[in-house]
């Protein structure tokens, strides 16, 4: 261990979880040492939380909904998560830092990922009081109204990869819907989510409408899903967490939605605007370090043209440096440790398979030894039944394969177990449409790739990418049900 990981931490980097609006040790006193991804060094302690946190957690959001929270009309849920969306936007540079710090971004990502939380919570805040019911025609003797209302107490856990946008997209969602939120972050991830929260607090939401617990997933995690007092969950993570959570949900007999992660295919036509795609390519692995569900990290190229992409491709992969987030790199460090090694894994076996490197970046000679940097990585061609190719690697790992014609292209693309994303690259409109609405995934893109930041788009997957949608407008919908009142008048 290093030297500087046995000091003691200020109080101020010591941080307890937030529950019915206040400051809250874990019951049993245990914290986590947070480590900086870009040196390895300790850079804080979290409350390590338990069951009985939770279950105070889960009590004080029970009593927020039932209380001073649930009384609140949308229009002025949807007040608070507006003032809330200024003061993110008004802390935004401590916001950057913390993230970049804590989760190991280049500052750009984190301050663009602190500015998509504000957006979610204005686009939340503003489609507060338009999420509205329906009247149904019946009986000639009845009145029939269908009101959308929350479910009461909803359960969230957010992974370590995007912690800002995530927590916007799920949390800023069920409380616009009138839920009362109990939020576990990702042990790597949660410094600025505890921020938030005191945000939150700050500007006037009702104590215990936003409860956050940190800890370990299989204790605070699993304790929170298994709540009798949840009656809704999302979840954001790997497959295998998202088969616990559902089957713990299962045990209570309430919803959840599932998002896992994705396997995407960018499938490049002999007829694309190369100049065009090549940037967008690149940047769609690169982006977060390749730590994104919806990364682009399958190629697969008409075969005319693959040795020309994937030559340029590989010229722009070896530019590319691992380095610290605070200075500017191509892409940051892995989360953790484990990450690393699981990245690093993968591309063992990849060489020990006989496959090509065509392209490989490096890292930063100023990035710190203790750091968990993996360089960019691009491989071609890798068979499509390769675990390359199959799996999802969850780093700076990009695969091309080439393919003849399109019902080819549709075969492979749709070819794995997962489908969150894809994109369709060519200048014939009616191809892009055919093949664009041949694709198994939640989104498609055509001539770009996760535009905009998509957050008034539906998101969510087939298959092992999960199911049920988040942002946009749908998204608020998944956290409400509804209620039918029939009356009859005659
Ligand atoms: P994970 O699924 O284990 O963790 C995600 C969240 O779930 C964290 O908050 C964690 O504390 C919590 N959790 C873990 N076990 C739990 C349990 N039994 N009950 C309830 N909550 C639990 O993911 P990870 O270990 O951080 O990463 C492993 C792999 O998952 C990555 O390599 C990557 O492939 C994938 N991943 C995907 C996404 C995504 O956005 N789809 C995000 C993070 C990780």
């Amino acid at each position: 261990m290093n030297d500087q990981l046995r000091q003691p931490v200020a109080p101020d980097m010591v941080h307890a979880n937030i529950i019915g609006g206040q400051d809250v040790e874990a019951s049993d006193g245990d914290l986590l040492d947070v480590l900086s991804p870009a040196d390895g060094l300790l850079l804080a302690r979290i409350a390590s939380g338990t069951a009985r946190d939770v279950d105070a957690a889960v009590k004080a959001a029970r009593a927020a909904f039932e209380g001073a929270w649930g009384r609140l009309t949308a229009t002025e849920r949807g007040r608070l998560l507006i003032k809330l969306a200024h003061a993110v936007e008004a802390d935004v540079e401590t916001l950057t830092l913390l993230e970049t710090r804590d989760v190991g971004k280049p500052l750009a990502q984190s301050r663009a990922d602190v500015t998509g939380l504000a957006r979610y919570l204005e686009y939340y805040g503003t489609a507060a009081d338009k999420l509205h019911g329906d009247v149904i025609p019946y009986l000639g003797t009845h009145f029939v109204g269908v009101e959308r209302v929350p479910f009461g107490v909803t359960g969230h856990i957010v992974p370590w990869n995007y912690p800002m946008q995530i927590f916007g997209r799920s949390v800023g969602a069920a409380l616009a819907a009138g839920n009362a939120t109990v939020v576990k972050p990702a042990e790597d991830a949660s410094l600025t989510i505890l921020r938030v929260a005191k945000l939150a607090r700050d500007v006037g939401f009702p104590q215990g409408a936003l409860n956050v617990v940190t800890g370990l997933g299989r204790t605070a995690g699993a304790a929170l899903t298994s709540h009798p007092g949840i009656d809704f969950i999302s979840f954001t993570g790997s497959p295998e967490t998202g088969t616990a959570v559902q089957t713990a949900a299962a045990q209570n007999h309430v919803g959840v939605t599932l998002e896992l992660g994705g396997k995407s295919a960018q499938v490049v036509f002999d007829d694309a605007d190369i100049e065009r795609a090549l940037p967008v390519l690149v940047n769609a692995i690169i982006q977060n370090g390749g730590q994104t569900c919806s990364a682009g990290s399958r190629l697969l190229i008409q075969r005319g043209i693959f040795d020309d992409v994937v030559n340029a491709v590989a010229a722009r992969f070896k530019a590319l440096r691992a380095g610290h987030p605070e200075r500017s790199p191509d892409l940051g460090p892995m989360i953790n440790q484990a990450q690393q090694r699981r990245v690093e894994k993968y591309l063992e076996k990849a060489r020990q398979d006989g496959l090509t490197v065509a392209g490989e970046g490096g890292i930063a000679a100023d990035a710190p030894s203790g750091g968990y940097y993996v360089p960019a990585t691009f491989l071609a061609p890798v068979p499509h039944e390769s675990t390359l190719s199959q799996d999802e690697v969850f780093g700076p790992v990009l695969v091309a394969t080439p393919f003849d014609d399109e019902a080819e292209a549709i075969r492979l693309a749709n070819g794995t177990a997962y489908g969150l994303v894809a994109s369709v690259w060519t200048r014939d409109a009616m191809r892009a449409t055919r093949v664009g609405r041949s694709m198994r995934a939640g989104q498609v893109f055509v001539n770009c790739y996760g535009a905009g930041g998509g957050i008034e788009l539906p998101f969510g997957g087939f298959g092992k990418s999960g199911h049920g949608r988040e942002k946009g407008f749908e998204g608020l919908v998944e956290f409400t049900t509804t209620r039918t009142l029939v009356i009859a008048h005659g």
